[in-house]
């Protein structure tokens, strides 16, 4: 059998583990939020963001942010039909109720018009998921978050490294999400980063992801509302620090593998790759293939191929309102369409050439072509 290509896998240095080491010896007492602060700055650096929070996921980030936005029983909060569950779950922990709206069909992330559409009396924020690090059309969503007063949130969990017109994804919303989940371009094992732009609204979150207490509180064990407890560990923010110090090199082999793939596939008819619109950088977190009906190719013979090549294969995400907790909203014609026709390829800092002719072949034969 052929040696199996996993589809992602963290990038691990002697640095990195120097750095966690030096956590785990050291990191307590007086020094026991050194790394925190540290990953928070140069992520805060990285982004161009006033504020930034290290928590223990993306999923914790969302949920603070949220709560601190006020959103609760009653409310709506639009984002994209195609997302991982992550999104959708904070959500529903404030008993608000995520309203799903379809995908467009080239960057696979939420249509704005739909969005729009899509806006009653009981909505309070729109969600922008920059799906596998394809970008939303921020102008549009933030265009109509102005006309109708409502906050544009970025989960950016998956855009590492992408960038609209100049700035980074995660920092043009009301506030911004990541995850360092070890399937992420950058990992603390897990982990995540709530950021903002807006003073009021970061010493909202710092109060509730410190349990309610707030910063100026000179009492001790004193909060003033029920927070949340989602904090990053300094041993894993040491692992986030390492990982910042090569944080373009990280998203350059990201973007590498993408490049690679648009080489050796984009040209095939049928078959199309993430978009990279002018004035846009894609951070390729996960190149991702979608075939045209005509081809006839389905995600179960793709799965099939990717197996008997030993690759890891991921199918693309399964709309979420096709999941047995939400009302089934199978107009969202492109979300429901897309998955049974289209694949997630193997990404990762030390996937080595071989490996990408592999999947590349993979992919011709099923095509039945061989360019090589
Ligand atoms: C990975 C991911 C999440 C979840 O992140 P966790 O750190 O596991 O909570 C949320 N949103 C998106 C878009 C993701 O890709």
């Amino acid at each position: 059998m052929k040696p199996r290509i996993f589809y992602t896998k963290p990038s691990i240095t002697e640095n990195d583990v120097r750095l966690v080491t030096d956590a785990a010896r050291n990191g307590w007492g007086p020094r026991c939020y050194e790394f925190i602060e540290r990953f928070e700055n140069q992520f805060k650096d990285h982004l161009g963001v006033r504020h930034a929070i290290a928590t223990s996921s993306c999923t914790g980030a969302l949920h603070m942010g949220l709560a601190a936005l006020g959103i609760g029983p009653g409310d709506e909060v639009i984002m994209a039909d195609t997302n991982w569950i992550a999104s959708a779950a904070p959500i529903t922990y404030l008993g608000a109720k995520p309203v799903f709206v379809d995908i467009l069909p080239d960057s696979w992330c939420i249509d704005p018009e739909l969005a729009e559409r899509a806006i009653t009396p009981r909505t309070r924020a729109i969600i922008a998921v920059h799906l596998y690090g394809n970008l939303c059309q921020m102008d549009r969503l933030l265009e109509i978050g102005r006309r109708h007063n409502l906050p544009v949130i970025e989960d950016a969990a998956e855009a590492i490294g992408s960038r609209w017109h100049g700035q980074a994804a995660g920092s043009l919303g009301r506030f911004g999400s990541f995850s360092f989940h070890g399937t992420k371009t950058l990992t603390t094992g897990e982990g995540g980063m709530f950021v903002t732009n807006d003073t009021d609204l970061y010493e909202r979150v710092l109060t509730l992801s410190n349990h309610g207490r707030a910063r100026g509180q000179t009492k001790q064990f004193w909060p003033e509302l029920v927070g949340f407890k989602y904090k990053m560990s300094n041993i894993q923010a040491a692992l986030g620090c390492a990982q910042m110090e090569r944080i373009e090199e990280l998203i350059g082999r990201k973007r590498e593998i993408l490049a690679y793939y648009r080489e050796h596939l984009g040209r095939l008819p049928g078959l199309s790759l993430n978009p990279e619109p002018p004035g846009t950088v894609n951070g390729a977190w996960m190149p991702t293939v979608v075939f045209a009906p005509e081809t006839g190719i389905t995600r179960e013979r793709l799965m099939e191929a990717f197996k008997a090549e030993n690759a890891d294969a991921r199918v693309f995400f399964h709309p979420l309102s096709s999941l047995p907790m939400f009302e089934e909203e199978p107009r969202n014609r492109h979300a429901w369409d897309i998955p049974s026709r289209a694949i997630n390829l193997p990404s990762y800092h030390d996937l080595c050439e071989a490996d990408l002719e592999r999947i590349v072949g993979t992919i011709q034969s099923l095509l039945g072509r061989t360019d090589r």
